[in-house]
Order: C-alpha cells, then structure tokens, then sequence
C-alpha cells in the first residue's frame, strides 16, 4: 500500500482509497467496540483520525501499546467521517506499532503545556501543535528568503564562521582556540601567546558575515548570506540568542533608496509566502498565540511602509504625549519604547527610519554630506521593534580610514576591507535581518527561545 503524508491525505484523499500512513499518536479515546487515535506525522497542524474496529487481529493487545506518543504505522481504508470536525478518516486493516510510550512517564499528555515546561523538554517539544506550527512556518520563511533572491538574480555566499574581524565593534565575541586552556602560553610581557594558537591570531565565531559579503558583492554584484550568527550576549532577553541566523544582503551599485526599497519588497514577500503556503499554521497563531497575527500579515503585505529620518523620528518622540522612560534627544540612540511609539501609535505600520547619527552608528556606513549623519535605515515593526539594520557603506577610501581611526580601530586590521575601495570602489548597500525576529515577528511568538529548535542562551545548551 502506497505511504501517504497525513497533510496530502487530509487535503486530496478520497473515500475508499487504500494507504499507508506513519506517526505518533497524539490522542486515544476508546469507546465501546472501537477505539479513536489521532495519529500525526508533523505534515499538518490537524492529525488524521484513525478508527480501530473491535474486530480487527489483536484489537486489545493494539490498543493498550496506543498511547499518546506511540509510534505507529497503519493501513487500512479512508472513508467518509460521520463525526464532526474531518472530512475522512482512516478505517485501520493493519496496525504496526513501533515504540510505544508509556503513559506514566511520557511528560506530553494531551493538556496544555507552558513554555517555560516544554523548553525543559526541547527534546520532545517539536511533537506539539505549537511548536510542529512554528517549525513548519520556520522552514516556510528559509525557503521564501531562497526564492526572494533567486528570483532576482542574488548568489547566495558562504561567510566564514570563524573569523578575525569583530564586525560590529560591539565586544559580544565567542573566542575560538585551541590552546591548553591549563596551560596557557604567554609572551614576555605575560599576556596570551595567540602565535601558538591555531590560527596564529584570536579568532572568534562570527557577530556578521557582512565584511566578507561586501567582498562577494564587489564581484557578483548582488550577493546574499544565510546562516549562523555567535553574540555572546549576556543578557537574557525574549529577542536576543546567543546563536542565531541571519540573512543579508550585499548589493553594488545601489544607495540607500535601493536599500529600503529591497527590503520593504522582501519583507512583504515572506508574508505573502507564508500565509499562501502556511494557512492553518497562521490561523493557529492567530487564535492560541496573539490574536493580531493575522492582520499584522495583512498589514505587511498591503500598506506601504512609512520612511522618515531620524531627526524626524526625534521631533514626532519630543512631540508625543506620552511619558517615556529613556530620554529622547537628537544624538542619542531610539530605544526599544521609542521605537513601537513610532509604528504601534504613530503610524500602525512598519516604519523605516534613515539616516542616524554618526556617532551612534558602524564604521562603515556612508558619511552624509554634513557628516552629522550616515546613511543607515532600521525598519521598525509593532511588537519587535528593530527588525532589519543595514546601510549603504562608506565606498570613499579616505573617509573609511579616517572613521576607522575615528572609532579607535587599526586600518591594518581591515587592510583587505580598505583594498575593496582601492580596486574599483562603487556605492553600495546591503542590510542584516535576524531570522528568528523574522519568525518571532511572523507568528506572535513571545519569547524567541520558542522559534529556534535548540536556542543558545546564557547557562543553557542542553539539547
Ligand atoms: P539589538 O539592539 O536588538 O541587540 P543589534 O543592533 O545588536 O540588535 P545588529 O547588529 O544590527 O543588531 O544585527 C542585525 C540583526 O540581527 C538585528 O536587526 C536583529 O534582527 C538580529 N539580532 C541581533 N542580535 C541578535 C541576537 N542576539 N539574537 C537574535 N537576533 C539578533
Ligand atoms: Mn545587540
């Protein structure tokens, strides 16, 4: 008999076809002369229902090993559901279980479990509603990404993971050795001999492939990275990972117009994507997660996106009737309150915010003419915030040495980054997306511990 995903099953099968299924059963319920199972294989949010005639070979030895977590296989015949709730379900022939589960243990009985339980669990918590919802919605949005590239021409580019740059400056660096960490050895003046080390230099796990992705870019001119991201970030927070995925794209020969202009295109892609292939995974959102899923997607997908510059964002937040806690003030950086003001209140839809100050940003954005600002955006989006950063970047050899200085960093650090703006320098752009904000963002999910299959926090790497 022909194996059979339960999602194809529940969308096109037809009474009387004969087929094969295999999964876990989520639910048992006997009654009199027959037994229910829900059986789901992870396809679909909805299991198929599976229906055990007394008559059947073994019936009470079968059915006391179908316990909720039970791994079966079943053949038998679809027919018309009388019951409501499913159109067909499965009439069982033949019932295979492969590993049972024994009810006194197994800790996902059929009851709402927290959050903060199943991370406990993460072992087990992908066999859940929610969590088979995210996981799929989570494949959905990597597989929109490709396609949003690769439509339009980009080259996906390999980025090192390990690395001797600290892009960002901003010091959340995982080292990477493989020195004696009891035996450390030293140079003359006692502090650590990294010529002994593996690669001769400190190395660290990568902050952001960017630096490397300019490289691609100024040779394929529009160039995308996806993959794991370290910050050793020592807080612990609902939006911040210790290991993440990021997402970005390098373009030449683009400003910082063309900039926002992709990424407004991209972000309505991926929702338009999700919600076309992802339908009943949103719906589930929608009504067990945050009930503005939905119409946060819609919004997305219909409204243009607001842009104003931050001198303009500062004026609205000193404008604001209301109280914030942290300062606002020309200079200073939009803290995550200032920044849902902005698209929760003031415009109801994703804003992007261009040009900040200097001081507050990277070394290699684009000096503005008054040198006051640089070409940077963040888009900002109700309940997350800050969702995507990029810039155009400094193509001017003086002024990038000259804001290296500035920032206490060492040209001869960067020599290679510098030869980019010696050999055929162009205006160009790219910007940085955190994935799992994308996925957190996409489905309402409160805690971006619950979008990532085995998140990397402070004390915790336990599965
Ligand atoms: P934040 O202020 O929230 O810490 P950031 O300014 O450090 O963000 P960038 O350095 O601009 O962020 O990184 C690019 C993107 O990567 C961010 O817009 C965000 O979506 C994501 N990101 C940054 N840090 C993390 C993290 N620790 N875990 C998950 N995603 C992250
Ligand atoms: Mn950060």
């Amino acid at each position: 008999m022909v194996n059979r995903r339960i999602v194809e099953v529940l969308r096109n099968g037809q009474p009387d076809e004969l087929l094969t299924v295999q999964g876990w059963v989520r639910t048992k319920r006997e009654l009199k002369g027959f037994t229910f199972i829900e059986v789901n294989d992870g396809s679909s949010l909805t299991s198929l229902q599976v229906v055990l005639n007394q008559d059947l070979p073994d019936y009470d030895k079968t059915i006391k090993k179908l316990n909720t977590g039970a791994a079966v296989e079943v053949s038998g015949v679809l027919v018309a559901s009388v019951g409501k709730g499913q159109r067909i379900e499965l009439k069982a022939e033949m019932v295979k279980v492969h590993g049972e589960a024994d009810p006194e243990t197994y800790p996902l009985q059929k009851k709402r479990h927290s959050f903060e339980f199943l991370r406990s669990i993460g072992h087990l918590r992908a066999r859940t509603n929610s969590f088979g919802a995210v996981f799929r919605v989570r494949n959905a949005v990597a597989v929109a990404i490709h396609q949003f590239f690769q439509e339009r021409g980009f080259l996906w580019v390999h980025t090192p993971i390990i690395t001797a740059s600290d892009c960002e400056g901003a010091g959340e660096l995982f080292s990477v050795t493989s020195l004696d960490l009891k035996n450390i050895p030293r140079t003359p003046t006692q502090s650590v001999d990294y010529s002994k080390d593996f690669f001769g230099k400190p190395t660290y796990l990568t902050v952001s492939g960017q630096l490397e992705a300019e490289v691609m870019a100024m040779a394929f001119s529009n160039v995308y990275t996806f993959g794991p991201t370290f910050r050793a970030e020592n807080s612990n927070t609902s939006r911040h990972l210790a290991e993440f995925w990021m997402i970005e794209p390098e373009m030449a020969f683009c400003d910082l117009e063309g900039d926002v202009d992709l990424a407004e295109a991209f972000l309505k892609h991926i929702f338009k994507y999700v919600m076309e292939t992802c339908s009943e995974d949103m719906e589930f959102f929608n009504q067990r997660i945050d009930n503005s899923v939905l119409a946060t997607a819609d919004n997305i997908i219909n409204q243009q996106f607001e842009r104003i510059t931050y001198t303009q964002a500062i004026a609205f937040l000193e404008k604001a009737d209301v109280k914030f806690e942290y300062p606002v003030s020309w200079g200073l950086d939009l803290h995550s309150e200032h920044e849902r003001y902005l698209c929760e209140q003031l415009f109801q839809k994703p804003v992007v915010v261009t040009h900040y100050p200097t001081k507050i940003k990277a070394f290699y954005m684009r000096l503005d003419d008054d040198e006051k600002t640089v070409a940077a955006m963040d888009i900002l989006a109700p309940k997350i915030g800050e969702i995507i950063g990029g810039s155009q970047r400094e193509e001017r050899l003086d002024v990038l040495e000259r804001r290296i200085l500035d920032q206490g960093m060492k040209p001869e650090d960067l020599w290679w980054y510098l030869d980019l703006r010696r050999y055929g320098t162009v205006p160009h752009a790219g910007f940085g997306l955190g994935f799992e904000r994308l996925v957190q963002f996409i489905t309402g999910m409160g805690n971006i511990r619950d979008v990532i299959p085995f998140p990397r926090t402070p004390e915790n790497a336990e599965f």
